[in-house]
């Protein structure tokens, strides 16, 4: 008979899950230009986080940071209880740290077994050969690669292949953290897609704290428990991918993770009245005039929705098409009568000129105007 482990407060999310990783007001300039303006991230033991941002952002200096590979200018970061940089220094090497580059960064040189290899013992010495061969071998089929790609060279393999050698080797050495930094960037589309999941679900058994750095934000939604956003050298948000998708803090974050449709409001207690009708918003601090975000695909065409829009032109994606949709005016609302973009599965329901009824699910997001 097999016994579980008998149920603990923690897994019951009762208490909070252990810090693994935090960054206290880390701040790093380079030169002049100051790059990171104060972040502080916060990362629980086995977790997986996405940093998502635009380029320029200043995500790989905080995870070069988070490395070891640089030391902040101020601020401190804890690794697994202990200090590792601000008031205490802990060596990149010492860190139980694995990092996987954008581009792989594989010795062209060395063989796919060899790359692999050089993340296992410093010195690849007689005696450790055998065990080190086993070590590959095992690493290999972690990352779901034939144990034959093992003699290929860097060049005669995939560049999704590349990077589950880079993986592999990064994974050598058992490292408590994993850093990735746009890992799956360089792949097309399909690749990107079927790299990551591997890459996440090698990750997820091996119960290693992940963070992955990415531009990508549907790339950040789908992979990590924890999304930060990423502005400018701060943190604009940090929280689940549900929460930092449909509760944005700020309109820049709001479009920076995906379709935004934005609208003049009038706020009144919890009902938010726009060009779509009355509107639910949730914790309305604010109150007159607001600009409300909606997510495209609250807003679906349906013969009996409440409100009346005119088709002013489509475009066809195949699995979708966009609509982009006059709203009619509002009498005593200043602004409206947008025109929105929405999407349909049904290309040939909409064409310009048509009249459509529209009703919207859910609630919307008040912001300052
Ligand atoms: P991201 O990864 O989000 O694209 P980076 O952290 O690479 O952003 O860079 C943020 C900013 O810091 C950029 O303007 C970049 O040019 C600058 N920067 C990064 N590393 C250095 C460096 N070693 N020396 C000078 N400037 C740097
Ligand atoms: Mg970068």
């Amino acid at each position: 008979m097999t016994t579980s482990a008998p149920p603990t407060l923690a897994s019951h999310g009762l208490v909070p899950a252990v810090k693994f990783l935090r960054t206290i007001d880390l701040v790093k300039s380079f030169g002049s230009k100051e790059v990171l303006k104060g972040v502080d991230l916060s990362v629980v033991e086995g977790g997986t986080t996405a940093i998502v941002g635009p380029s320029g952002s200043g995500k790989t200096t905080l995870l070069r940071l988070i490395a070891g590979f640089e030391n902040p200018d101020s601020g401190t970061i804890e690794l697994n209880s202990r200090m590792v940089a601000g008031d205490a220094w802990i060596p990149a090497h010492k860190r139980e740290i694995g990092y996987v580059a954008q581009d792989g960064a594989l010795f062209p040189h060395l063989s796919v077994a060899q790359n692999i290899a050089f993340g296992l013992d410093r010195a690849w010495n007689p005696a450790g050969r055998r065990a080190n061969a086993r070590r590959v071998a095992e690493l290999l089929d972690m990352v779901s690669l034939e144990a034959s790609m093992g003699d290929r060279r860097p060049h005669e393999i995939s560049g999704g292949q590349q990077q589950r050698v880079a993986l592999a080797r990064a994974l050598a050495r058992k490292p408590k953290l994993m850093l990735l930094d746009e890992p799956f960037s360089a792949l097309d589309a399909g690749l990107r897609v079927a790299t990551r999941k591997a890459v996440a679900d090698v990750l997820h058994a091996a119960e290693i704290t992940t963070i992955l750095v990415t531009h990508d934000q549907s790339e950040a939604l789908s992979f990590a428990d924890q999304v930060a956003v990423m502005r400018g050298g701060t943190l604009a948000q940090t929280g689940t991918p549900f929460s930092v998708y449909t509760r944005p803090v700020d309109p820049d974050t709001a479009e920076f993770l995906g379709d935004a449709v934005m609208l003049e409001a009038q706020l009144q207690g919890s009902l938010a009245m726009c060009s779509l009708g009355g509107i639910p918003v949730r914790h309305a601090t604010l109150q007159g005039r607001v600009r409300l975000m909606l997510r495209p695909e609250q807003i679906r065409i349906t013969s009996d929705g409440p409100i009346r829009g005119v088709v002013v032109d489509t475009v066809f994606f195949g699995s979708e098409t966009t609509v982009r949709i006059r709203l009619s005016p509002v009498p005593g609302l200043a602004g409206g009568g947008e025109i929105i973009t929405i999407r349909h599965w049904n290309a040939s329901m909409a064409r310009p000129g048509m009249e459509l009824n529209l009703r919207v699910i859910g609630e919307g997001v008040a912001f300052p105007v």
